[in-house]
């Protein structure tokens, strides 16, 4: 069974490294026209935009937006809604980690994490599900964490937000759900990417040693799965039989 996202439009924040670009890649090679989000990695960004011209044959956009600042999460929404004229696909991806004892953390490091992890997947939701409402209907996938329900030393900021974005997903779903946007969230564990390099560098034996499977996923594993959950495939009446 193929995945075909042949005439939708994607759009996956955080979308020029790591876990976003093999999103970013999946969904363009499923058909999507995707559109690249990112902060400050402009360079990755349109490198990614032409590899996607070049492969997937159908153009990729860009749109720069910090996610946890709402004038510039509207600004890209307007922008889509402009140029795309609709809006299938939101994957919440976008992530950072501050991590710190709890009684050394600072309240920048706390607001920084919650704010683009919790309050970006708040924002960008909620643009687009004014979007897709309008179609009655649509997929939000948010890239959680397993740190949501298996919680490590210096990650109070980050499990706080990763388990917000977990309740967050639930109660999106239940609003959503009779409009035709279905919303799921995936929980990785550690995955191989810039933002476990440095914890994997450190205690990288003994947390392998936890891991049944013996080794780290690999970004495109958690990719496969987002564009699993973006499609109908899922859902479908042969499936389902
Ligand atoms: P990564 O390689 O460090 O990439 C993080 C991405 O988030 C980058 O594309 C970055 O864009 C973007 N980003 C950060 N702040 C942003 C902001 N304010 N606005 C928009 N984009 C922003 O990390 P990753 O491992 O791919 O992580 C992707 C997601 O998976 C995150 O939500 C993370 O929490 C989650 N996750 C990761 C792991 C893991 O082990 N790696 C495990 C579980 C869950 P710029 O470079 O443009 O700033």
């Amino acid at each position: 069974m193929r995945i075909d996202l042949s005439g939708k439009t994607a759009l996956v924040t955080g979308g020029a490294r790591g876990i976003g670009r093999q999103v970013c890649l999946r969904l363009a090679a499923a058909g999507a026209v995707v559109i690249i989000n990112y902060a400050k990695s402009s360079e990755a960004a349109l490198s990614l935009q032409s590899e996607i011209g070049q492969n997937a044959g159908h153009a990729a956009g860009i749109f720069q937006a910090d996610v946890s600042k709402e004038d510039e999460v509207r600004a890209m929404f307007d922008f889509i809604k402009k140029t795309y004229k609709r809006l299938d696909i939101l994957v919440n991806n976008a992530g950072v980690i501050k991590d710190n004892l709890l009684i050394a953390m600072e309240q920048s490091e706390w607001d920084k994490v919650l704010n683009v992890n919790l309050r970006g997947t708040f924002l960008c939701s909620k643009y687009a599900a004014e979007q897709m409402m309008a179609n009655k209907s649509g997929r939000i996938v948010n890239i959680a964490s397993v740190a949501a329900v298996k919680c490590s030393r210096g990650q109070t900021n980050y499990a706080a937000s990763k388990g917000g974005i977990v309740s967050f997903t639930k109660a999106c779903a239940v609003e959503l759900a009779p409009k035709g946007i279905l919303v799921n969230a995936i929980l990785p564990g550690m995955i191989e990417t810039d933002m476990s390099a440095r914890v994997r560098k450190r205690a990288g034996d003994a947390i392998l040693s936890a891991i049944p499977l013996g080794r780290f996923g690999d970004p495109d594993e958690v990719a496969a799965l987002a564009v699993f959950l973006s499609s109908d495939l899922w859902q479908s009446k042969s499936l389902a039989r």
